[in-house]
């Protein structure tokens, strides 16, 4: 008998023995098939070994965490937002899940905000627990959990942002398992528009698809016998949208959606496989990638587009065809909104008399005259527009 267990551990010591499964740490999903807890959360972040960086603090006082995977100066950056609507959660156990997994040394950053809105998980709620709609504060940055992304953007600039949310069956036409859309506003450059549709459609959705899922386009009805488009409601080009605002910052914006009727481990999976689309996508498009990423930010001309989407029409009134050189803001409005400003990364300079002016000859091109005109839908400020930047304006 001793022969036999010196046998076993001689044998043990020579076959690679795959890590045992009640070691890894695990999620309070996965151990329990109850939504991972806020204690549960921090325990498996710690357990990870993951770096963990505090990007801001609920007004309940929760913090709001970036989680990084791979090297701070790989090429390509992925942004993960994980249930920023606090009653959608599957989306947040994913990336809890798919964080474990993913290469720590590999040319692909990987950033996880993997609680959202933290505030409005433990409540249950769509919200913060101000009311306020994250994903409709993308422009105005009147949350901490918007300003703590924005920040992110900034600092990161990742070439893909991929929002994961789920929605409710509201309708008989509206029965897919996985819905997926990209940025639809007209002001996103064409090539990050281009891409963004083709991560949506030929990489999330057949990845879905392959594991036996229905999907479809986001916000589009569809007759469930025909297969027809029925209407159009939700999914449009708001800018203050995530998705929208992604590609409005130079990065492949996503928006994945998982039906909240099918239980929660078809749906985290659902999740899981869109999250492997993603993963291909940037294996698969780096160079294509990089080139829209630089085009994007290059952009120096054409019209500014305060409607329309890019399966809608503007009205005429809506198109600002010759845009001006930049926006003044007085003094006083400067004060006002110059934090916002500087967390969308947008630039302005100083003018004799104390007034400032933002010029759309910058990276922010496409996003300053949806903060800034009165025209927009929603500015931060309406500002002075000046059809001279040169030596200050000149009207
Ligand atoms: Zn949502």
């Amino acid at each position: 008998m001793r022969g036999l267990i010196a046998l076993l551990a001689a044998f043990s010591l020579l076959v690679p023995v795959p890590a045992l499964a009640a070691t890894e740490p695990r999620t309070g999903f996965e151990k329990t098939g109850k939504w991972t807890t806020e204690a549960e959360e921090q325990a498996y972040l710690r357990s990870l070994g993951l770096p963990v960086t505090q990007i801001g603090t609920t007004a309940q006082g929760r913090p709001l965490q970036l989680v990084r995977v791979g090297s701070s100066s790989a090429r390509a950056v992925v942004l993960f937002t994980c249930s920023q609507h606090g009653d959608e959660p599957a989306g947040r156990e994913a990336c809890l899940i798919r964080m474990r997994s993913l290469p720590r040394s590999s040319d692909v950053t990987y950033l996880f905000v993997p609680n959202a809105n933290p505030d409005g998980r433990v409540l249950n709620t769509r919200g913060n627990s101000s009311g306020i709609d994250i994903n409709r504060d993308h422009l105005l940055l009147r949350s901490a959990e918007a300003r703590a992304m924005a920040a992110v953007i900034r600092d990161w600039q990742p070439d893909v942002i991929h929002d994961l949310h789920e929605f409710g069956p509201s309708s008989p036409y509206y029965v897919k398992d996985v819905l997926w859309l990209w940025p639809r506003n007209l002001n996103v450059s064409s090539d990050v528009h281009a891409l963004s549709e083709t991560l949506s459609r030929s990489y999330v959705r057949p990845s879905v698809e392959a594991a036996g899922r229905t999907s479809g386009v986001y916000g589009i009805y569809v007759d469930p016998v025909t297969g027809e488009p029925v209407r159009q409601v939700a999914g449009d080009g708001q800018e203050r949208i995530l998705r929208n605002t992604a590609g409005l910052k130079h990065a492949m914006g996503l928006l994945v959606e998982t039906n909240d009727s099918g239980a929660p481990a078809f749906r985290v999976e659902s999740h899981l496989r869109a999250l492997e689309g993603t993963q291909s996508f940037v294996r698969d498009n780096r160079s294509a990638i990089e080139a829209a990423n630089a085009a994007s930010r290059a952009v120096r001309s054409g019209p500014v587009y305060f409607g329309g989407a890019d399966n809608q029409a503007p009205d005429p009134s809506d198109v600002l065809s010759e845009p001006p050189c930049g926006y003044v803001l007085t003094g006083a409005q400067y004060r006002e909104v110059g934090d916002e400003l500087a967390l969308h990364g947008i630039r302005s300079e100083y003018l004799r008399g104390g007034d400032r002016i933002v010029p759309l000859r910058q990276e922010a091109r496409a996003l300053i005259p949806l903060l800034l005109d009165a025209r927009a839908d929603g500015p931060l400020v309406s500002a002075r527009p000046v059809a001279q930047c040169v030596n200050g304006p000149a009207n």
